[in-house]
């Protein structure tokens, strides 16, 4: 297993409108995709080896229409990409760490994705993310 990589931090919004102000500083959407397994539209604004990902929910439903009623908009999570995503729950799991997937899902870009507890990541939560080979 190699060491994770910072691949984006996940931003909750109402409205993917909220990316005006990244665009002022000159950043660009350059991906938007609905992601129905999690009830959001996310947008990617690529900042150097990292990303960006809004995330507007799609419904009240949505784990992020709840994060925003509770909390308000705001830093939602971190992702991690990995080189294999299944080693690191198996190993995460074997250290008793709380995950929210103990299997990955889909994600948006096509890739497998799984969410720790946020009382693993000290309230952070933790999305693993691991790009499907193109
Ligand atoms: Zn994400």
């Amino acid at each position: 297993m190699n060491p994770p990589k910072l691949d984006h931090i996940g931003i909750a919004v109402r409205s993917l409108d909220a990316a005006r102000v990244y665009e002022a500083l000159g950043m660009r959407i350059d991906h938007v995709e609905t992601v129905a397994s999690q009830g959001v539209k996310t947008a990617f604004l690529s900042a150097g080896d990292a990303n960006l990902e809004l995330l507007e929910p799609t419904g009240p439903d949505s784990t992020v229409a709840k994060f925003i009623e509770k909390r308000g908009e705001g830093i939602h999570h971190i992702c991690l990409r990995v080189d294999d995503i299944e080693a690191h729950l198996a190993k995460l799991k074997a250290e008793g760490f709380r995950l929210i997937n103990e299997a990955p899902v889909p994600g948006a870009h096509g890739c497998r994705v799984a969410f720790l507890h946020p009382a693993a990541g000290n309230g952070v939560l933790i999305e693993l993310s691991e790009k499907r080979e193109e």
